[in-house]
Formats: structure tokens, C-alpha cells, sequence
């Protein structure tokens, strides 16, 4: 059995008080808290050994490429990714705005010719098609749809149910002998929905296309593993899973990221560099992290990969399905619609909701009144929510931390939030 009593104790920023009232933290999905060692371990980084990585002969060069490498492992471990030297599958980004954007400008560069022959398969024309979703974050719309107006190619999507979930099964009829990209979110940042991926993976693979994978808000509280999901790529952030800011990891099959071509241009990547002739490229995955990497930060995510492998992610998953049923219960509030599943089947913890006749802002700061942190606003996901017939929502995002209790907290002050605006 976990103590996730000593879990949360682990988190001194949740040991506070906010307007008076205990400290109510439900927003988990814009970011996660940071347990000590978490915060320890990037300190700890500055205070022995802090030192750029993969260059300098003297000693804490090495310890630090030691411990970068090491990081890489840990979260490697995490997604069930290579990491032996000359395989590695784990790209260090600046996070999964920044590892979607690497993969839509290294397709580009495949498409101006960039790359060579290996890289013919990322290459896009007009007629080939990129297909996402209805539900996708905007760090995936907007990247794709940008690489589309770039190449030519055409922007199709995937519609979504009633409750918000990406219709799996149109996959034969979206999916078409053009499509040469598809990305998809693994678990909608608003609807809290997990896709049912399989379906379209098969088909994208059918077809001979990429299948992208944003793994955002599936790695912070699922079991994930890229290689049993047979996926192409994937990209997270490191600040959801209880690690630092700035970092996150790119996962790409090693034999695609071998013929995929460099996004960023600089230090650190590249074997040769003349004036009068094309430089030659390192091998993935330095090939892709141009520049002074952010050692401490990816040396702490791995700690906080580490301390979630240390919890079993199937522990941190059956606790956090107890505050999503209670979170559910919003859906029973009079003039309270909850934007996703209403059943606890299939879905995380991150629950969105309208409260009739109340504008969200309003909903936020009645809530945070009373010491409890959630979302306003469209979450940067503004297609879901046309598709809902809004332009903002509430949400609630569970973490390891969170009780029912907590969950019951939210639920009663926002039944209070009608009768006090009398909506
Ligand atoms: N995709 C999803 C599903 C997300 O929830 C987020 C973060 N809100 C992102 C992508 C972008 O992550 P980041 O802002 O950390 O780059």
C-alpha cells in the first residue's frame, strides 16, 4: 500500500494557507507541484557538479554528462524508450511546444530536400495530408497547421463525440493513401478523455504515414509505453510529471530520428563545420539539442521520473481515479455541464466544466476565494471548446497529491457559485 499522505507531505508548497483557507491545488494539467527531491536535485546539481555537458576534459564536465545521460535513461525508462549508447530514443526540448515545433520544421526541412534520400519519408507536397484533431491542444494545431501552409499539404482532422472524445473509429475514412502525418493527443488537456489511439495508429501505419503522439497529459498518470503503443513520436513536458519548467522530451523511434534532419541550428550538433561546405551532423540524439542544454532542469526530471517509477505509475493512477469520482460529481449540479466523459471509465482526472449563466472568470475567483486552485479560460484549446458551443470552461486537474477530500472541497463551493451570482 503507498502512504499518499507521505506523498503529498512531500510537497512543501501545498503546506500553505491561501485567502484563509488551506491551500487547494487542482491544476495539475496547466502544472504540476514539485516534491522536494525534485527541487533538491536541481539545486544540489549548482551546488557539486553544475558544468556544461559533452565538452571540456576536466572532471565536472564529466560528472555532469554523466548525470545528463543518466536523466535521459531515467525518463527513458519512464515511456519504455531506448537509452543504451547509439540508441537513445529520448531527445532533451525545451518542453512539448518545443519538441512538436523540432518535428514540423525538421518535416519542412525534409520537404525542401533537406536531409537527403533518408529523409524523403517526412517530405510533404501539396495533395499529401496532415491529420489532427478537433481536440488537440493548440501546440499541435497551430505547428501542423503551419507545416501544411509551408508544403502545400492539406489540414484534415478527426471530429469528436458528443462528450468529447476523438472518433477512433472514422479512422479508415480520415486517414487516406495521402495522409503522410498524424498527430494526436493521448488524453485531451480539457475533456481529461483518453483516446483510444490504437485504431488510428494501425491505420496511419497502413497508409505509410508518421504517427505523432502529444503524451502531455498521458505521462503524468498513466502507464505509458511508445513501444508497446507502437507510436512514431511522441512529446511531453517535464513540468507536468512533477519535474522542473523549461525541459521536456521529445521520444522518437531510433531509426527515424537516425533519418530525420536537424530543426535547430548551432553548438553541440554537428562533427564538422567548414565555411565553403555543407557541415556533417552528429547522430541523434545530440543532432537535435543545438546549444547549452538545460543540465540542471533535465537532471531533476529525471529524479522526478524516478520518484513516479518509485510510486508505480498503476498506484498513482487507482489514486487519482478516487478524486476524478469525485470531481465527477460536479456533473450532478444543478446548471453544472461537465465538457468530457461523465464516467470515470477511460479518462483522467482533468474535469472541465461550464456553470450556466456564470463567466468562468468569475467562476475562478469565487473558487479561489476559498484557497482553491483551478483553470479559466480555453486552455489553448479553442476548437474543444466551439465543439462544446463555448469560448471558455472551468477545470479541475487531479495530481498524486490531491485527496477526495480536496476533490468534495471544490465540488460543494462550486454549488454555492449559482445561487451567489444568482444565475
Ligand atoms: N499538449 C497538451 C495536451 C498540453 O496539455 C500542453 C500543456 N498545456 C501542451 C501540449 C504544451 O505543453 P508546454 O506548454 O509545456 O510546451
Amino acid at each position: 500500500m503507498v502512504d499518499f499522505a507521505a506523498i503529498r507531505a512531500q510537497f512543501p508548497i501545498l503546506d500553505q494557507e491561501i485567502h484563509g483557507h488551506p491551500l487547494v491545488y487542482l491544476d495539475s494539467a496547466a502544472t504540476s507541484q514539485k516534491p522536494q527531491c525534485v527541487i533538491d536535485a536541481e539545486t544540489d546539481f549548482y551546488r557539486t557538479i553544475n558544468a556544461g555537458v559533452h565538452r571540456g576534459a576536466h572532471e565536472l564536465a564529466a560528472r555532469s554528462t554523466e548525470a545528463f545521460e543518466q536523466a535521459r535513461a531515467k525518463v527513458a525508462r519512464l515511456v519504455g524508450a531506448n537509452s543504451a549508447e547509439g540508441e537513445e530514443e529520448i531527445v532533451v526540448t525545451a518542453g512539448a511546444t518545443a519538441g512538436l515545433n523540432l518535428l514540423a520544421t525538421a518535416f519542412g526541412n525534409a520537404s525542401l530536400g533537406r536531409g537527403g534520400e533518408a529523409a524523403r519519408r517526412f517530405a510533404l507536397k501539396p495533395g499529401d495530408e496532415i491529420v489532427v484533431s478537433k481536440a488537440e491542444h493548440h501546440s499541435v494545431l497551430l505547428p501542423f497547421q503551419e507545416l501544411a501552409a509551408r508544403t502545400g499539404a492539406t489540414l484534415k482532422w478527426f471530429d469528436l463525440t458528443e462528450d468529447g472524445r476523438i472518433r477512433s473509429d472514422t479512422a479508415d475514412e480520415v486517414i487516406t493513401e495521402r495522409t503522410k502525418v498524424v498527430s494526436i493527443t493521448h488524453v485531451g488537456n480539457t475533456t481529461g478523455a483518453i483516446t483510444d489511439i490504437a485504431p488510428i495508429v494501425r491505420r496511419a501505419h497502413e497508409v505509410g504515414a508518421l504517427f505523432i503522439l502529444d503524451a502531455c497529459q498521458s505521462v503524468p498518470h498513466l502507464k505509458v509505453d511508445f513501444h508497446a503503443l507502437d507510436v512514431d513520436f511522441a512529446a511531453w513536458s517535464a513540468h507536468k510529471m512533477y519535474g522542473p519548467t523549461g525541459v521536456g522530451f521529445l521520444y522518437g523511434r531510433r531509426e527515424l530520428l537516425e533519418a530525420l534532419p536537424p530543426a535547430n541550428f548551432g553548438g553541440s550538433m554537428v562533427e564538422l563545420a567548414w565555411m565553403d561546405q555543407p557541415a556533417q551532423y552528429m547522430t541523434p540524439p545530440a543532432r537535435f539539442e543545438a546549444g547549452t542544454q538545460p543540465v540542471a532542469q533535465v537532471v531533476a526530471a529525471g529524479v522526478a521520473a524516478d520518484w513516479m517509477m518509485a510510486i508505480g505509475m498503476e498506484n498513482i493512477e487507482a489514486h487519482e481515479r478516487t478524486i476524478t469520482s469525485e470531481l465527477l460529481k460536479l456533473g450532478d449540479i444543478d446548471g453544472v455541464r461537465i465538457l468530457g466523459p461523465r464516467g470515470n471509465e477511460r479518462r483522467i482526472g482533468t474535469v472541465a466544466f461550464d456553470v450556466a449563466g456564470v463567466h468562468p472568470h468569475d467562476v475562478g475567483q469565487f473558487i479561489d476565494a476559498q484557497g482553491i486552485a483551478i483553470r479559466v479560460g480555453h486552455h489553448c484549446a479553442q476548437p474543444v471548446h466551439r465543439h462544446f458551443g463555448l469560448y471558455a470552461s472551468n477545470r479541475a486537474s487531479s495530481g498524486v497529491y490531491n485527496t477526495p477530500d480536496e476533490a468534495r472541497a471544490l465540488v460543494e463551493a462550486v454549488a454555492k457559485v449559482r445561487p451567489f451570482f444568482k444565475a
